[in-house]
């Protein structure tokens, strides 16, 4: 499978102080790796999960917020979806607002699945907890100076600096994980046209915020307004994140309180609808809304998957399915590689995973150009925007196909 030569352009460590062995090194500790570090260990096969940042901060770093009935069930199944998880809401509503005019979008009606509205950091806390303290696994953090090695070879390595002793050390491997998010080092092994990215540019920004108020809606709100795009969206009874549409590159600190509640206020108004739940701005942040897929996920014995591998702006709530949709797939390759030394999972793991990927792409890009038509300063975008907007939500048939793909399902697996 593997071609037995080095890589003129990868380095190998020459000497390797407390150089030790396994099979499989997992580089980021974020839902993807987690996930295929609890899965692997589950089937005994031994691996090393390096994470660059502390426990702490990955168990408080809030970002994703609702999971796709199938991704749930698919952890159920695997043992993976702790009682929080189980217990946690369930949305299958969302709203447009536009022009003053409220439209409800009853997905989970349509579909028959569901959102569950489950913090990553929620998620991430259970999967570290589930890895390093009830199975024993190998997590290692604050590992700096990442680097992946000899991919192209039948020995590939990962070297780091251990956070405790600061010295270098590298572990020997069959295969690397590359699980570490849209600015991670694993990709970088990679030379130069080893393998294509394709990248989409939305052109706007979006500020992230995360609000201490109560969700002011039972349900996911889109606003869509000349003055740009808004949404909100339920994180828990006590918090609430809404984004607001600026320009590329803009700073937060453009953006005090009171020009948040009053750009919300505006942006999300429609008759008959409930004030907006004020409360403190906890984390203000502008997004530059980009998507990216690299063609193919694999190279050598390197298998990127998640954020690393393909980054979708957060628009339709993507980002977390696909990276956990990539580490059962290649958990499941790794199984039956090491029980039965079948390699065809390996091998079809990037056109596997690529399969939802582009479709999820797709599907995040239409509905990009539904919620930025009113805003774009295009009569044409809008006047299209607001003819999808009432497609979908008028037309039983269409509002199916629509709902199908918002929510996802096991067949897009
Ligand atoms: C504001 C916001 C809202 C979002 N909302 C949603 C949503 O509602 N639903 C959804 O599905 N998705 C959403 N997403 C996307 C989602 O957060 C990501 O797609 C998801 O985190 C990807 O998981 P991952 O495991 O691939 O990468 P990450 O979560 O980025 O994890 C990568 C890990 O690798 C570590 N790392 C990085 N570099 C190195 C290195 N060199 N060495 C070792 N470790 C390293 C990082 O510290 C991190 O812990 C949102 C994203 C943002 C920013």
């Amino acid at each position: 499978m593997v071609p037995e030569q080095q890589d003129a352009g990868a380095s190998t460590p020459t000497s390797s102080p407390g150089g030790e062995r396994t099979s499989v090194v997992i580089v980021g500790a974020g839902p993807a790796g987690l996930t295929l570090a609890n899965l692997l260990h589950a089937e005994g096969v031994p691996c090393v999960l390096l994470e660059a940042e502390s426990r702490e901060l990955i168990e408080a770093l809030p970002r994703a917020g609702f999971l796709e009935e199938w991704a749930v069930r698919a952890l159920e199944r695997r043992g993976l979806a702790g009682p929080g998880l189980l217990g946690a809401e369930a949305q299958g509503d969302c709203e447009f607002r536009m022009d003053g005019t409220r439209h409800v979008f009853r997905y989970g009606e349509l579909s028959g699945n569901r959102h569950i509205v489950y913090p990553q950091q929620f998620l991430v806390t259970d999967l570290v907890r589930a890895f390093a303290d009830e199975a024993g696994g190998d997590v290692r953090f604050g590992a700096g100076d990442v680097e992946v090695h000899g991919i192209r070879t039948d020995r590939p390595s990962v070297s780091y600096t251990d956070a405790e002793t600061g010295q270098q050390r590298t572990v020997a491997c069959d295969f690397v994980a590359g699980c570490d998010g849209a600015r991670g080092s694993s990709r970088a092994a990679i030379p130069e046209g080893g393998v294509e990215i394709f990248r989409h540019d939305l052109g706007v920004g979006w500020l992230a915020l995360l609000a201490e108020a109560p969700p002011s809606a039972e349900r996911v709100v889109f606003g869509l307004h000349p003055q740009g795009f808004a949404a909100h969206m339920a994180r828990g009874p006590q918090v609430t994140r809404y984004y607001l549409e600026c320009p590329p590159g803009d700073s937060p600190d453009n953006w005090p309180h009171e020009r948040v509640w009053s750009e919300l206020r505006t942006r999300l108004g429609a008759r008959d609808a409930p004030p907006l739940n004020e409360g403190e701005v906890v984390e203000r942040r502008v997004l530059d809304m980009h998507n990216y897929v690299v063609e193919p996920m694999t190279y050598g014995r390197l298998h990127l998957a998640g954020d690393a591998a393909h980054l979708v702006a957060p628009v339709a709530a993507k980002g977390m399915n696909l990276a956990l949709n990539d580490a059962l797939l290649l958990a499941d390759a790794f199984r039956a590689y090491y029980r039965e030394g079948d390699e065809s999972g390996l091998e079809g793991y990037s056109d596997a995973c690529l399969r939802r990927v582009w479709q999820y792409q797709d599907f995040n890009r239409w509905v990009s150009e539904i919620v930025h038509g009113p805003s774009s300063g295009d009569p044409f975008k809008a006047g299209t925007a607001a003819a999808r907007l009432r497609r979908m939500t008028r037309s039983a048939k269409a509002g199916r196909a629509v709902a199908g793909l918002y929510i996802g399902s096991d067949a897009d697996h």
